[in-house]
């Protein structure tokens, strides 16, 4: 799925639970954000309404209950999220964003041994300098106040 990702902070937390559990009844969404964040029922089930009609979950009809599925994959979703926010800033910063990241984040060995394996490999093809992207350029030369003319 290439599309934009258009999930607010307070629906991500409806498809956190239900990426975690894979399926779950609107009163189990509704008591574990009244525990984990204090909402009350109608703003979860406001959310939850938003999800289905924005078709990022569905919904099956149990005996007496409505079960609710995400119809998105967690990392799909979140790798296509995180590249929108990748997409807005200047790629100058990019390295130093990801870089902040990498400092702030908890990660296991194996992420980090996957992302040391990612490195070399992307080094080999890397440019010296990056030139600043954020206002239209003319080929030879960025106006910016960050580039020295690249
Ligand atoms: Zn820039």
């Amino acid at each position: 799925m290439n599309e934009k990702i258009e999930i607010s902070n307070s629906e991500w937390e409806i498809m956190r639970i239900l990426w975690t559990l894979n399926k779950a009844t609107s009163r189990q969404i509704i008591t574990i954000l009244e525990a984990k964040l204090g909402w009350k029922e109608a703003t979860t089930k406001t959310f939850i309404t938003r999800l289905v009609s924005k078709r990022y979950i569905r919904t099956i009809k149990d005996q007496k209950a409505y079960i609710y599925l995400p119809t998105v994959q967690e990392q799909e979703t979140i790798d296509t999220q995180l590249m929108t926010n990748f997409d807005k800033i200047c790629q100058k910063h990019a390295g130093m964003t990801l870089a902040h990241l990498i400092k702030n984040v908890p990660l296991t060995i194996t992420d980090i041994e996957r992302l040391e394996k990612l490195l070399l490999e992307k080094k080999k093809n890397a440019p010296e300098v990056l030139p600043c992207n954020c206002l239209p350029i003319s080929q030879d030369k960025c106006t910016c106040n960050k580039c020295d003319g690249i």
